[in-house]
């Protein structure tokens, strides 16, 4: 197809439906359309051949089973079949550009599934001694040391297995360490823009969450910090870059008066990507941050794929990190701590935060990352994130509307939705309409801070040819939406699979069972 400089096709593709009836079979060419399981498998039929046991004594002890378990049987080329094409309705980043903010949806490089499948590392089994796993051990202390370099903290938890799962950890350090001092501080502060889990986290610690507003730019206004410390408060939790995509500049002030107040700042680090490489937060003064690594360092996420938040501390937090943890000896090597007791006198951990060490196939990916990139190509992958965002704030600014137009975006740029003012298109209808564009949406209604927000995060890894495709749609659509073309916006999608959902009842009154349908025989056999 050739696209003009605005990334638009030079003529307009006929839509897929122009001019075509329906089909015997449902299915539009490749677009099959997919039953549940439960629809196409029958109870006669499975994929392999058990020799029948003949008679023989259970040990159940009158637990038995006494009817058939019911469960879908298939075929295997049924069975690979019926995945094979569910899958094919997913979006991926494989697929295409995924514009969500605060999530990173960056590519994966190849070579970083090579190293995670290599036997050593992908057939490593929890439950095997780790005198028999000793190159493993030092994958994850090797890890470890970069997160510490790149942070310039003191001490890191590997073994918290998503970002949430690292803000608990890290709070919960923060807890001890309050403890310890034999003080009580039940305030946590939070921003208004914080993601969710910030305060989710500290209400989950036995914390009361106190907000903090937004100034007028979209940061936190260190005197309105100051404003709400106190000797209850145990902790502030602050994103940084924060999630309007804006850095925050005040980010030392506010330490300093955090640390004044005999609290601690949580740095949440999901935004890492923007500033890799260029700012260390160990010098803003953070005493723990978590790392998503499914985001910073590239391993594939979304569609609740595995996580891994490794949480950074500071020399005050390191004697509470939970076990395990990574000791590093004076030779450089590391090892791990894995009881209270190993830790000895020099650490006091406040437990355990998950069975095992941690998620393994991702620790390899994301040393493959760091180790392919080097020093300079971190850097690069942040600043090339950070140009990638603002190449699409100028190029969107006069048709949407920029939130906050007067800081420079970092990794990610939210609009709001004055642009739609008066077209009665709302910013639900434009993701939808997106869909039909073949994007998957951006980030929509977050942060709450801004009305009809859409948070747009391409990343690094998009060509300038990628960037203007999606930059031309996006303007398309606003032009669409001015024009005053609200219906087509309204029916968006009409070319995907499943059309407008009725979200607030799929939310409330969710289905998780299924039941064969109560339709009369005739009728469902034709
Ligand atoms: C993604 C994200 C989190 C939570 O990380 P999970 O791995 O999804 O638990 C926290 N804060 C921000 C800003 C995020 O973008």
């Amino acid at each position: 197809m050739t696209m003009n400089r605005e990334g638009r096709p030079t003529a307009p593709a006929a839509t897929k439906d122009a001019g075509v009836s329906p089909t015997f079979t449902g299915n539009r060419a490749l677009d099959i359309e997919e039953k549940l399981i439960f629809e196409v498998g029958r109870l006669d039929v499975t994929g392999v051949d058990v020799e029948d046991p003949g008679s023989f004594q259970d040990r159940l002890g009158g637990h038995a089973r006494k009817a058939p378990i019911d469960l879908p049987g298939l075929t295997e080329p049924e069975a690979m079949r019926h995945y094979v094409r569910l899958s094919r309705q997913n979006y991926a980043i494989d697929l295409g550009l995924y514009p969500l903010g605060s999530c990173t949806m960056k590519h994966n490089p190849r070579l970083n599934e090579k190293m995670a499948r290599l036997p050593g590392f992908a057939d490593v089994h929890p439950l095997q001694p780790l005198s028999t796993v000793p190159g493993a051990i030092d994958l994850v202390a090797e890890l470890g040391r970069w997160l510490l370099e790149l942070t310039g903290m003191a001490s890191v938890a590997m073994s918290p297995k998503a970002g949430a799962h690292g803000e608990y950890c890290g709070m919960a350090a923060i807890k001890a360490a309050i403890a310890a001092k034999g003080e009580t501080r039940p305030i946590v502060l939070v921003p208004e823009s914080a993601h969710g889990t910030n305060p989710a986290t500290a209400a989950a610690l036995g914390f009361k969450v106190v907000p903090v507003p937004a100034r007028a730019d979209g940061t936190v206004d260190p005197a309105e910090v100051r404003k709400l410390l106190s000797p209850d408060v145990a902790a502030i939790m602050l994103t940084n870059p924060n999630t309007c995509g804006l850095f925050e500049r005040d980010i030392v002030e506010i330490a300093e008066a955090v640390h004044a107040a005999g609290a601690y700042f949580y740095a949440d680090g999901a935004n890492f990507n923007a500033i890799v490489g260029k700012v260390r937060p160990g010098d803003l003064g953070v005493d723990a941050m978590h790392i998503n690594l499914h985001k910073t360092f590239s391993t594939p996420h979304g569609g609740g794929g595995p996580g891994a938040g490794p949480v950074v501390l500071s020399e005050k937090l390191a004697p509470f990190a939970p076990v395990p943890f990574v000791r590093f000896n004076p030779d450089g090597s590391g090892e791990f701590v894995e009881t209270r007791k190993q830790a000895g006198d020099t650490a006091t951990p406040f437990g355990r935060i998950t069975a095992f060490h941690g998620q393994m196939g991702m620790f390899v990916r994301a040393l493959t990352y760091m180790m392919s990139h080097g020093a300079d190509g971190l850097r690069q992958a942040s600043e090339d994130a950070v140009l990638s965002a603002n190449y699409i704030k100028a190029r969107l600014s006069d048709v949407m509307t920029v939130a906050f137009p007067e800081r420079p975006a970092m990794h990610e740029v939210l609009f709001d939705d004055r642009f739609l003012d008066g077209t009665g298109v709302t910013t639900l209808d434009f993701a939808k309409a997106m869909i039909d564009e073949g994007y998957h949406p951006m980030t929509m209604y977050f942060p709450l801070v801004v009305h009809g927000a859409m948070l747009i995060e391409p990343t690094e890894s998009e060509s300038k040819q990628s960037l203007d495709q999606f930059i031309g749609t996006l303007r398309h659509l606003a032009e669409k939406a001015k024009a005053g073309e609200v219906e087509s916006f309204k029916a968006a999608p009409r070319l995907a699979p499943r059309k407008r959902l009725d979200e607030t009842r799929a939310a409330r009154q969710p289905k998780l069972a299924w039941s064969e349908p109560t339709t009369p025989k005739a009728e469902a056999a034709e």
